[in-house]
């Protein structure tokens, strides 16, 4: 059977969630009170993300110097190859930004994967926000990863087995389709909760040791 991996990004590809944090800089700390309603769910991410966008004011020169301030987690550049290697494909599934996210790879030079994300752009000192990925049924997210991954499933007439990676609240509708879940912080919270099974991580190196050990990733030569 082949495999397919998908990734968060916020939290997970990079050590802190650059979203929430860079929102948090820009607004002074405005959109943390927008966070109790999106964690219950009772804000979606689709109202909270342009309700974050109204508060900031910022270039885009501003945002990418303050963006450089984040670092890609341990293990991921490695983990990305790896997967290359093994033409295991790897999608990069994000309800943040490709602003930042096409930032941040591109500064570390790190590619090779599909990346689906909402879209946002600074237009004079006004950050746009806008969905190119359409939910059919989940109420709850900007980009449902949920959703991303039945229809690669709907895509593909072979089956695959899904693996996903993350580490949050945005991640939470796809544990209900994935094979396999690594999970730590929020999302691990949630699994317990939940009563899902999933494998804590920490870093890449780990994932991908579990990976190899399962054979899902081929070792290199
Ligand atoms: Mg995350
Ligand atoms: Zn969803």
């Amino acid at each position: 059977m082949k495999t397919v991996i998908f990734c968060d990004f916020d939290g997970t590809v990079t050590r802190r969630d650059v979203g929430y944090t860079m929102f948090h800089h820009f607004s002074n700390g405005k959109n943390d009170e927008l966070m109790p309603d999106w964690k219950s769910g009772a804000l979606s991410s689709r109202d909270c993300l342009l309700r974050e966008a109204e508060m900031i004011h910022a270039t885009e020169d501003e945002i990418r110097q303050y963006l450089n301030g984040f670092e890609i987690q341990d293990g991921f550049a490695e983990f990305a190859e790896h997967c290359r290697r093994s033409e295991t494909e790897l999608v990069i599934v994000s309800d943040g930004l490709d602003l930042y996210i096409d930032h941040l790879l591109k500064r570390d030079k790190i590619s090779g994967f599909e990346i689906l994300s909402n879209h946002g752009r600074v237009e004079g000192r006004r950050m746009v926000v806008e969905f190119p990925h359409k939910n059919h049924t989940c109420p709850r997210c900007g980009n449902c990863k949920g959703e991303r991954i039945e229809e690669f499933r709907a895509r593909h007439k072979e089956e695959y087995r899904v693996v996903f990676i993350g580490d949050g609240y945005s991640d939470v509708c796809a544990t209900g389709v994935a094979d396999i879940i690594f999970a730590k912080k929020d999302l691990e919270q949630y699994c317990v909760k939940s009563n899902i099974a999933y494998y804590r991580y920490h870093d890449f190196f780990d994932v991908t040791r579990q990976l190899l050990a399962w054979r899902f990733l081929s070792q290199p030569r």
